[in-house]
């Protein structure tokens, strides 16, 4: 068996892998695709000590560092299942049946879509999903909010200092945010609400020009100008396999304690898959560190 079986293979799962192989303990990593989201990011900008790097620059970097220990690498390899007896059991969607000492739990997120024609064609091209992430790239430009929850309402009060304008689009006819940030939203200068919309399209040649939406009392279709439409209305995360058997959040978040713990002795998680509030690379890898250690502070009491 293994010491500790880390399932998913982006920053959160490479940074706890290798954190276990470095206490010379065995270790194997499960991915269904290794990498994670940033095999879809072009330009990365706060990975802090690197101005400027690419997604996928990234991930090769990352799947290099692993293999420079002895660590099992077990790409293109689904979780289906977890379960604990006297060790833990990984089912693959393949049939086979992983055992080991500990689990960290690495599978990520994914951004909800609209699903509006031009969403997938102008991605990486002014369609945007992080606000932290490519806020900046709109500077002194008019962009778009979609999506008026929380996420959705603390991105625009973000992006309304950085870029000129910013129009947020809510399907519903009220902000579901809380109030707090509605007060804080309706205070700037440059924003404005749009309630009552249905986003038609995203529009664009090479790169986003605008979005088109229906107002669903009038019926009536509308244009407006844009450089940027930022997609806010939610983040899934990849938990959906584990089913009753670990403690997760009304979204689906796993619940770790502050060493990565879950609710099952031996069961770490870490990254975008758990309730920690920010999603980010930076975060994601610190995270991976600290169930690593979690798990090895486990193992060496148990
Ligand atoms: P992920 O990267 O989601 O990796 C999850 C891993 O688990 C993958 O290997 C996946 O294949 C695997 N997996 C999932 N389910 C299973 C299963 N059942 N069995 C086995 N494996 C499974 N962050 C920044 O800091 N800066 C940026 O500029 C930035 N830009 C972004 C741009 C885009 C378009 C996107 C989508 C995200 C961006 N992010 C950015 C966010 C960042 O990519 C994430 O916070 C980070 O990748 C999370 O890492 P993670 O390891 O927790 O999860």
């Amino acid at each position: 068996p293994f010491d500790v079986l880390v399932v998913g293979g982006g920053p959160a799962g490479a940074s706890a892998a290798i954190y276990a192989a470095r206490k010379g303990i065995r270790t194997g990593i499960v991915a269904e695709r290794f990498g994670g989201q940033i095999m879809d990011t072009v330009g990365i900008e706060n990975f802090i000590s690197m101005k400027y790097t690419e997604g996928p620059k990234l991930a090769a970097s990352l799947e290099e560092h692993v293999k420079e220990y002895d660590i099992d690498v077990m790409n293109l390899q689904r979780a289906k299942r977890l379960e604990k007896n006297d060790l833990i059991e990984i089912e693959l969607e393949n049939g086979a049946v992983l055992k080991s000492k500990t689990v960290i739990l690495s599978t990520g997120a994914r951004w909800r879509n609209v699903g509006v024609p031009g969403e997938a064609e102008f991605k990486n091209k002014g369609v945007a999903y992080c606000p932290h992430c490519d806020g900046p790239l709109f500077a002194g430009k008019h962009v778009a909010v979609i999506g008026g929850g929380n996420s959705g309402i603390e991105a625009a009060i973000d992006l309304a200092g950085i870029v000129k304008h910013v129009t947020v689009l809510e399907f519903m006819p009220e902000l579901k945010a809380d109030s707090v940030l509605q007060e804080r939203l309706y205070s700037l200068p440059n924003v404005t609400v749009l309630k009552n919309v249905q986003t038609k399209e995203i529009t664009g040649t090479d790169k986003v020009n605008g979005v088109t939406y229906i107002d669903r009392e009038t019926g009536a279709e509308q244009h407006i100008e844009l450089a940027g439409v930022f997609v806010q209305i939610g983040l899934v995360p990849n938990t959906d396999w584990l089913g009753e058997t670990i403690e997760r959040t009304r979204i689906g978040e796993i619940v770790v304690d502050n060493h990565g713990a879950t609710n099952i002795p031996g069961v770490f998680a870490a990254g975008d898959c758990t309730n920690n509030p920010y999603k980010q690379i930076i975060i994601s890898m610190g995270s991976g560190a600290t169930a690593s250690l979690g798990a090895f502070d486990y193992l060496i009491r148990n």
